[in-house]
């Protein structure tokens, strides 16, 4: 399938969310071995335990070692000539620029996370592939998912009850709580892998009317049953289904201000009312305060761009967060001290491949950092 990020010259790209666990550790592989996948981006915020050898394609040497390198090791011994990049952090702390890949594939077990990756690959235009396992049905699923107002999302099949499952994470916590482990047999993992990897093979390779777009295949392992299920779009889906256009924003974030960044969107658009700064996830923290003991710090950064150490209340230890004024999603400049919008972009945590909205005369755009 053509999608705007193929490029036939360089090959084709893939980033997988969820790199190195029951279904992921199998999934790499058979990425390495795929043709004409010349880059690869594997994001796993977990480390390998010794529990993970029982239900994980991991090996002694690896315990304890960040699960994103380990496998970005494995797919370059099997295949040297692949550009990969093993990044170990939570996907929502991931700038969207560096997840935009040909195929988005989610090996993941919260739906938590998987709403996240549903959101993302719709903002960027990608295609992802979503793929399940339940242990105690022996049950395998895996959905493909293409971009589009009228195409069904994520979310589009999602009952209340789902929406009361999905973990919500507090927007002030610093450090993303883990899933609970599947504790999926190891055979299981690589089913769904298997299965997950024919999909992504499709789409590469431009089968898509072959492919499982906008439908789910089920594997009932302990019945031997194969079921194809298709999904619409439903008109009350609660995700809005918006894809952007996202402009390229030349510029170095060590070097280039707020202000100089918020000067020059007000300055792009017709005259008129100022920018409105917001990034997608993420909330401006402007302090932060002590639960325990009440202390104060004030700061200037991004939830989940904080350091860790500026997150523990130097009085009591505890984890302060951010609440009430000192949490906004938008900033614009006359809200700003001189000294804050003085502040470099890096400083305050925005990184290359992070995607700004800009919010002006009530239009908005989307600007990625340094492509
Ligand atoms: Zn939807
Ligand atoms: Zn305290």
């Amino acid at each position: 399938m053509p999608t705007r990020h193929q490029n036939r010259k360089t090959g084709r790209s893939i980033t997988v969310i969820g790199a190195g666990g029951n279904i992921g550790s199998h999934l790499v592989p058979h990425l390495a071995r795929m043709a004409n996948l010349t880059r690869v981006t594997l994001i796993d915020m977990d480390s390998y335990q010794s529990k993970n050898l029982s239900s994980q394609d991991v090996t002694q040497g690896s315990i304890g070692k960040p699960k994103a390198l380990v496998q970005a090791s494995r797919l370059k011994a099997i295949n040297p000539a692949l550009r990969c990049e093993g990044i170990v952090a939570d996907v929502r702390d991931v700038p969207l620029g560096k997840i935009r890949a040909d195929v988005i594939l989610a090996c993941l077990d919260s739906k938590d996370a998987r709403r996240v990756v549903n959101q993302i690959a719709w903002r960027l235009g990608v295609p992802w592939i979503d793929a399940g396992v339940q242990a105690d049905g022996l049950l395998v699923r895996v959905n493909v998912y293409v971009p589009g107002s009228a195409a069904p999302c994520l979310e589009c099949s999602w009952s209340d009850a789902d929406y009361a499952t999905a973990r919500r994470r507090h927007p002030c916590q610093a450090a993303p709580a883990k899933p609970a482990p599947t504790d999926a047999p190891s055979y299981l993992g690589a089913l769904a892998a298997s299965l997950q990897a024919v999909e992504c093979h499709k789409l590469l390779t431009g089968q898509t009317a072959k492919a499982l777009v906008g439908r789910q295949v089920l594997m009932d392992a302990a019945f031997h049953k194969h079921y194809v299920t298709s999904f619409q779009r439903n008109p009350g889906c609660r995700f809005d289904h918006v894809t952007h256009r996202i402009e390229p924003l030349r510029c170095k974030p060590f070097v280039m201000t707020l202000r100089k960044a918020l000067d020059g969107f007000s300055r792009d658009t017709r005259k008129g009312g100022e920018a409105v700064l917001s990034v997608e996830g993420k909330t401006f923290v402007f302090a932060l305060a002590c639960p325990g003991c009440g202390r104060e710090k004030p700061l200037f950064g991004l939830t989940g761009r904080l350091r860790a150490t500026d997150s523990v209340c130097p009085n009591c230890r505890r984890v302060m967060l951010a609440a009430g004024l000192n949490a906004r999603a938008r900033v614009s400049q006359s809200q700003l001290s001189d000294r804050l919008l003085d502040r470099s972009l890096a400083s305050i945590g925005f990184r290359a491949g992070d995607v700004l909205t800009v919010l002006r005369n009530g239009r908005e755009r989307q600007f990625e950092i340094g492509r």
